[in-house]
């Protein structure tokens, strides 16, 4: 057995040994009486009757030896501005900023909604929020007040931080006036006081007396106040995050504190291989969960410098990014592969003008890590590249190699292993048994997940076990929904969500293997494949396609040569069941704003039904364009 094997093997069969040394890596106020207590099966309770807290962990901690370092470096290509914070700056910022919730009421499991662009403001106000041991739900600026006001109404805050305006692409996006709507919409549930950190991007945004409050204002009147730490239980909540909505309505997830801080301190060593003083740099946003594990919390706690970056990945130039890890010699890097993908379609030497000699990896997460996307990326680097498979739910990595407890290889298109305290397994939909090498199954995980991992739905402990532990009837086993593969060694290969699977005559195909043949065709850029009703066959795959080139699409005769092209590539690599009925082409696809394919809503229109629930698109023009291919 090798080394991981081992290390993983006792991480699932003596749990408390395993993760009460883990515990270690933070600061405990009063020591924690269990480690794992397990009696209310699928609710678990890691490290019951420990104190600890988030933000002391993040910030405090680290003022002894680390108090002139940097902690927080903002760069936004959109406005320009560039700026570093030391701990103790942090640390003054951030106990300032509780101060100011403070004398607005805002006090243990209370909650924070904070709508906010990529400004150092918007970590402060996350810190501040758990320091007080308040709950924060973060909501990714840009959605629209009606995405704004669900997630109000759901957490039902005492406070609301928010800013002038977002930039985007150079364009401004005013906040306030959504932010109005939004908590009009909001009814009972809006929050008491709103505190606006003005840019100056918008112009003067209006200010409803009594409510509205100037963060600037505050900060001056408040300046010499510093809020203490208030401790809490280790389940006691930290936050409250939805997922992406791809599949559907998104869900509350509610992570818990002590667990949360263990977890994420071990995937630094174990997974990321970041050390303090080093400096992280993670290209997520922080209303989704890598930014709130791997912006925030991970690095933080770690004693690292994290790299907030507000703007686009080629703006000013596709050189940005790399530009940026020569300059603060970030060692670990994480994005995601629809961003590298854009990236793919630029001229290389943007990659070959900077030192990147500091990076030691890069990860990627969020959707499928496509094999050409991979290839070409770590082919570039000359670095590892790792695929870190896992969900808002899990709140860090269930699938991986784990270079930091043993390197192993990786292989193009798997994320990896089941990593240290997940005990993953592949299962039969229909018997929940577990399926053989080679077989397809749902990706599992036999309970208790472990430390970090959702405590439950907010505020919906029922639909938690609805949700993800009764897709088997008698066992309370959690489920990802996602449909997976395993190989001798195995690795996991990710094959597309439960809800995507196509059965083309009997046959169970999962979209991504089909993406993945049609993706290496070297005119296509990005595809999504989806299945089709079919009245012989039950369902048929279709495809839709971007094209490196669309200027092929001009020639009736060359596009029709190309699909029939992509079709019989499909048939060669996968069979001719897997044959896409059509290959539409398109210039873009529709996306969640966190950058995933929204399959479910091309599906809709193959079918000529209503696309659902659009709150989470991004750019309806990629819509339109599928609607537009079908209706051709
Ligand atoms: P919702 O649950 O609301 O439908 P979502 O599942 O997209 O939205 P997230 O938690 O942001 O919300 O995404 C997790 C999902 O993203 C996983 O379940 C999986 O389908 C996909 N995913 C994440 N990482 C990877 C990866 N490395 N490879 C393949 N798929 C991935
Ligand atoms: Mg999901």
């Amino acid at each position: 057995m090798s080394d991981y094997q081992e290390f993983h093997r006792r991480s699932i069969e003596q749990p408390e040994a395993f993760w009460g040394a883990e515990a270690a890596r933070i600061y405990w106020h009063k020591p924690y009486t269990q480690v794992l207590q397990y009696d209310n099966p699928p609710f678990r309770q890691w490290f019951a009757g420990g104190e600890t807290n988030l933000c002391y962990n993040a910030v405090d901690r680290h003022l002894a030896e680390r108090a002139e370092q940097a902690a927080l470096i903002h760069v936004s290509s959109e406005t320009g501005a560039e700026q570093s914070y030391t701990y103790r700056q942090l640390y003054e910022e951030v106990s300032r900023f509780a101060a100011i919730m403070q004398a607005q009421g805002v006090g243990k499991g209370d909650r924070v909604l904070i709508y906010m662009p990529m400004i150092p403001e918007a970590i402060f106000a996350m810190l501040a929020t758990v320091r007080l041991g308040a709950i924060h739900s973060v909501v990714f600026g840009g959605f629209a007040s009606a995405s704004l006001a669900t997630r109000i109404e759901d957490a039902a805050p005492k406070l609301l931080v928010t800013a002038d305006a977002g930039m985007r692409g150079g364009k401004v996006i005013a906040y306030k006036p959504l932010v109005d709507e939004a908590m009009e919409l909001a009814g009972a549930a809006a929050a008491d006081k709103v505190i606006l950190v003005n840019r100056g991007l918008a112009e003067a945004p209006m200010m409803k007396p009594g409510r509205d409050l100037d963060y600037a204002t505050l900060r001056e009147q408040h300046w010499h106040d510093r809020a203490g730490v208030e401790w809490v239980e280790s389940n006691h909540p930290s936050y409250i995050l939805y997922t992406s909505g791809t599949t559907g309505k998104p869900k509350g997830v509610q992570r818990d504190t002590g667990g949360y801080a263990v977890a994420l301190a071990s995937t630094m060593e174990y997974i990321y291989g970041g050390k303090p003083g080093e400096t992280y740099f993670s290209t997520s946003d922080i209303g989704w969960v890598v930014g709130h594990s791997y912006i925030v919390y991970a690095p933080l706690i770690s004693g690292m410098a994290t790299l907030v970056y507000e703007g686009l990945p080629i703006r000013p130039d596709p050189g940005i990014w790399w530009q940026l890890v020569e300059k603060y010699r970030a060692t670990v890097m994480f994005s995601a592969p629809t961003a590298l993908r854009v990236l793919k379609k630029q001229d290389p030497e943007w990659l070959h003008k900077y030192d990147l000699s500091s990076l030691r990896a890069l990860f990627l997460a969020g959707e499928p890590l496509d094999e050409p996307t991979a290839e070409w990326i770590s082919g570039e680097l000359k670095i590892p590249v790792l695929d870190n498979y896992w969900q808002t739910e899990t709140g860090w990595p269930m699938l991986t190699v784990c270079n930091g407890v043993q390197p192993l290889p990786t292989k193009l298109g798997s994320p990896g292993l089941p990593v240290y305290g997940y005990n993953v397994k592949l299962l039969d939909e229909t018997t929940g048994e577990e399926v053989p090498v080679g077989e397809k199954g749902v990706i599992a995980v036999i309970p208790p997940l472990p430390p970090g991992c959702m405590s439950t739905v907010w505020r919906q402990d029922e639909r938690f076990v609805n949700t993800y532990f009764s897709l088997f009837q008698d066992r309370k086993v959690y489920s990802s929904f996602d449909w997976g593969v395993r190989d001798a060694d195995g690795y996991f290969t990710i094959l597309g969500r439960t809800d995507d699977v196509i059965n083309v005559a009997g046959h169970r195909l999962g979209t991504r293997e089909i993406e993945e043949a049609v993706s290496g065709h070297a005119a296509i850029a990005e595809v999504a494949v989806v299945g089709v009703h079919d009245t012989l066959k039950g369902q048929v795959p279709q495809a839709f396609a971007v094209l490196r080139d669309p200027s092929v699409l001009k020639d009736p005769e060359k596009k029709a040569a190309l699909e029939k092209e992509v079709i019989s590539k499909v048939a060669s690599q996968l069979g001719a069941i897997a044959n896409p009925a059509r290959v539409y082409f398109v210039n873009q696809l529709p996306k969640t704003r966190s950058g995933k394919v929204l399959r479910r809503s091309i599906q809709a229109l193959a079918e000529g039904r209503d696309p659902g629930d659009l709150t989470t698109l991004d750019d309806p023009s990629g819509l339109e364009q599928v609607r537009d291919a079908v209706q051709s």
